[in-house]
């Protein structure tokens, strides 16, 4: 703290000048909002989570035999990664709202607009990404159903011919 009086360099938290006797007009230490740096992080530990997410949501729409496992996990994972998102979100929110009131002695703004601009931003990656897989899986089991409609009437043909041969004898 160097006084504005004198010019005398205090210790960083002193509320008056060791010199002069000035009183500091900051007297309040100055802080750095924990839940502002805690949303920074859960927004970007959300993309990693969400990461392991598309990875496994691709692997089931690539290998049919392992599509229920690959889903089930891609679930899971994605909804870890939107409560992360979700706790940035008002922790983020929550830390700029403290900074707001604080007058300047809570810091930590950067961190609460990181985190909040991570989380929102990965909450609507997610939603996008869930919805073009939803989209996907449904033209892919159209396409299935469209398949199996065909071959199911080649069966019954072939059974026809064999089946009157017994009556002719
Ligand atoms: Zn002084």
């Amino acid at each position: 703290m160097h006084c504005p009086k004198c010019g005398f360099d205090n210790l960083e938290n002193a509320t008056m000048c060791q010199e002069c006797g000035g009183v500091f007009i900051r007297t309040t230490p100055t802080r750095t909002s924990g839940r502002a740096i805690t949303s920074t992080i859960l927004g970007i530990t959300g993309f990693s989570i969400f990461g392991i997410f598309v990875v496994t949501s691709i692997f089931g729409l690539v290998f049919d035999s392992l599509v229920l496992v690959a889903w089930i996990i891609s679930l899971v994972f994605g909804s870890i990664a939107f409560i992360v998102w979700m706790v940035g979100l008002i922790l983020g929110m929550a830390a700029m709202n403290k900074i707001g009131k604080s007058g300047g002695t809570v810091k930590g703004k950067g961190f609460a607009i990181t985190g909040i601009a991570a989380s929102a931003t990965g909450m609507t990656f997610l939603l996008t990404v869930v919805g073009v897989m939803l989209f996907i899986n449904s033209m892919s089991l159209r396409k299935k159903v469209e398949m199996r409609q065909p071959a199911a009437v080649v069966v019954e043909d072939n059974n026809e011919p064999n089946s009157p041969k017994p009556q002719e004898d």
